[in-house]
């Protein structure tokens, strides 16, 4: 599978989220902006942004495209940075 592309996102700057969906056991890392190459892209060089970010779970690489309004930041001494399960004491940050 390609890697997905994705830009910065400052707004996004803290430790870890959950994310909508997916359970609210696992702790994620928001990688991103989304962006997609479009009709231009290849000579300008410029994707766009789809309105998505890139998120991988914590402990994995799988990259997901995930709605901002299901991404909601958590504390960052709650979750486990192995295994990235919320709860799990075994190496969390403090
Ligand atoms: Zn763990």
């Amino acid at each position: 599978m390609r890697r997905k592309n994705y830009e910065p996102a400052e707004e996004y700057s803290a430790d870890a989220y959950a994310v909508g969906g997916w359970g609210k056991g696992i702790a994620w890392y928001v990688l991103g902006w989304e962006t997609e190459p479009d009709e231009d892209t290849e000579w300008s060089g410029i994707e766009e942004r789809t309105g998505n970010l890139i998120c991988v779970m914590v402990g994995d690489d799988k990259q997901f495209s995930i709605d901002p309004s299901d991404v909601t930041e958590i504390d960052p001494e709650s979750f486990c940075r192995e295994c990235g399960q919320i709860g799990c004491g075994c190496c969390v940050y403090s």
